[in-house]
């Protein structure tokens, strides 16, 4: 087992790996900019090393920084989170060839997955069911075509998206061109490659995830499922698991399915394969190769310490069970709490003057958040997970709605009347809502 891990990340992230290798008895180190000098990951780690200024490209996706931070602390792996490096395949080879592990996937699976080509590509090989799309687009001619052949609506996406960026969907010919257009303009500012393709745009589908874990022995197990269908600006804003669109038949159908093409495509650790749920059919979006922000509602309901199994996989363990023994046991929910305004999504750092988090069973809050502490303006707004689990989703709803009522955040706008108002409305409490419903509510709220 490893002695010393690295946690090449910032925030809550950082902190709950940080955990996960303190009750395993490894030591840990925390890197940091001049910015987060001050950050709860930094002063619980063992050790800490300051990466560079506050800008992420300066510091958290410094990778000549971090790897040297690792040599000179003598690391012996890297944990990269989720966002900054954590899908980067150059990374992972960089600290797989300077003799430290990377904790996730090596860097061809990486590079096979992260792609969204290559991914579709790799996935319907390996059975996975996928929605119909194009290769590689290489003009608005080539769109036109693609389209007519799919079937409107369509719509174009990013091949290195990622963070609901580069995608645009057109309903018919005249759309094709603009949609084209500002998809290719979007990837070329936000990714390393500004090539685009296109599938079919579903209109109500669900978002349904699976995770699961594989071994580097060839054993593969899912976690069952994550519904993220409450999302705004393609970004997931509450998550459950189970998703209450499944029975456990078809829960265990497209478990197996999952199961066998991790399988024959031979990918090792934690990874989410994320689908699209409409009309009872199944449609294969991509793959994280990483820790999902959402991965604490499927430890709730399983038990599995998500982060603890990343690691012993990357040291060479065996899955110690097998899917038999996975048991889904009651319904959690997970709130994402940023620092923004409610109304208007503005983001809105400073600082924290009051914080009490709520506790009591089934309730678990992550978060480097405490009293007194500045959020810095340069990271993600997202400043806390409220995770609940209870034996129903009823009782779960109801363990919700009074652990926000708990949640005291002083100094700062945040996101929690939002969430409060989400789970009140009939339509999240019947559970009857898909990927657009969030966006369609709050239309209906502004006046
Ligand atoms: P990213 O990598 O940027 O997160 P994804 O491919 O995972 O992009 O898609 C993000 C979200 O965009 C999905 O959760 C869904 O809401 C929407 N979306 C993506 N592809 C489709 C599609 N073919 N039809 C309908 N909605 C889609």
């Amino acid at each position: 087992m490893f002695e010393k891990i690295l946690i090449a990340n910032r925030g809550e992230v950082a902190l709950r790996i940080h955990r996960a290798c303190r009750e395993m008895g490894i030591r840990t180190v925390a890197v940091h900019s001049e910015a987060d000098a001050n950050a709860m990951h930094v002063r619980l780690a063992d050790e800490a090393v300051c990466i560079g200024p506050a800008r992420s490209a300066d510091s958290y996706l410094n990778k000549p920084a971090i790897i040297s931070a690792a040599i000179i602390t003598g690391a012996d792996a890297i944990h990269p989170g989720f966002g900054f490096l954590s899908e980067n395949a150059d990374f992972a080879e960089m600290v797989e060839k300077h003799g430290i592990t990377f904790i996730g996937p090596n860097a061809a699976q990486m590079r096979l997955l992260g792609d969204k080509i290559t991914a579709r590509k790799a996935a319907k090989e390996a059975g996975l069911p996928i929605t119909e799309g194009s290769p590689a687009l290489n003009s608005v001619d080539e769109a036109k075509q693609w389209a007519q052949k799919i079937g409107y609506p369509i719509i174009i996406k990013a091949k290195d998206g990622g963070g609901g960026k580069g995608m645009k969907i057109a309903f018919d010919e005249s759309q094709i061109a603009e949609a084209y257009t500002m998809a290719k303009a979007e990837a070329k500012a936000s990714f390393p490659s500004d090539v685009v393709y296109m599938e079919k745009y579903l209109q109500h589908p669900r978002h349904i995830e699976m995770q699961i874990l594989a071994d580097k022995f060839g054993n593969v197990i899912h976690l069952g499922e994550r519904d993220c269908s409450i999302q705004r600006n393609n970004q997931k804003v509450i998550e459950e698991c189970p998703s209450p669109a499944l029975n456990q038949s078809q829960r265990e159908e497209i478990g197996e399915i999952v199961r066998k093409a991790i399988a024959k495509i031979g990918y090792c650790n934690a990874g989410t394969l994320e689908f699209l749920y409409e009309n009872g059919k199944f449609y294969f979006m991509e793959m994280n190769t990483r820790l999902q922000v959402e991965h604490p509602i499927t430890e709730a309901v399983t038990g599995i310490d998500i982060v603890k199994e990343q690691i012993r996989i990357a040291a060479g363990a065996q899955l110690g069970y097998t899917q038999e023994d996975i048991k889904f046991n009651g319904h959690a929910i997970e709130c994402r709490i940023n620092a923004e305004d409610p109304q208007t999504f503005i983001p809105c750092p400073g600082k924290i003057t009051e914080w009490h988090a709520p506790g009591g069973l089934g309730v678990r809050v992550d978060s480097e958040i405490y009293s007194g502490y500045t959020i810095p303006p340069y990271y993600d707004s997202m400043i806390a997970k409220l995770i609940v689990h209870a034996g129903t989703r009823n009782a779960a709803l109801m363990r919700l709605r009074r652990a926000l009522e708990e949640f005291v955040i002083m100094g700062v706008k945040t996101t929690i009347p939002l969430h409060q108002e989400i789970i009140a409305q009939p339509e999240y409490i019947d559970a009857q809502y898909d990927i657009h419903w969030l966006e369609k509510f709050m239309k209906s709220q502004e006046k």
